[in-house]
């Protein structure tokens, strides 16, 4: 039997023709760490993928890419995530 590795999609964010797609956000979200419990359901829902886990399973956004869309936001169990205006 020929043995089959698993295979697991993984979508990283790239530089794409529109490049980085932080450009286009008009808000921000920002964590508040004393609020969160490392639950990871904002990385899991993040459709853009730009949010990783710091050494501390702490999540960390890349504001690179993060489009402001909230989603974020709205799957936090804490309210650890506020989306503020964003200021360029
Ligand atoms: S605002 Fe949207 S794109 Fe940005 S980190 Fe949250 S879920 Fe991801
Ligand atoms: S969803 Fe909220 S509580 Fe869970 S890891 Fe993200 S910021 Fe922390």
């Amino acid at each position: 039997m020929i043995k089959v590795p698993a295979l697991i999609p993984i979508a990283r964010p790239k530089i794409g023709s529109a490049g980085k797609t932080g450009l286009w956000r008009i808000q921000k979200p920002v964590i508040n760490y004393d609020k969160c419990t490392k639950c990871r359901l904002c990385v899991i829902y993040c459709p853009e993928n730009t949010i990783d886990l710091l050494e501390n399973l702490l999540p960390q956004i890349d504001y690179d890419y993060c489009k402001g869309c909230g989603v974020c936001a709205q799957v936090c169990p804490t309210k650890a995530i506020e989306m503020v205006r964003e200021v360029k």
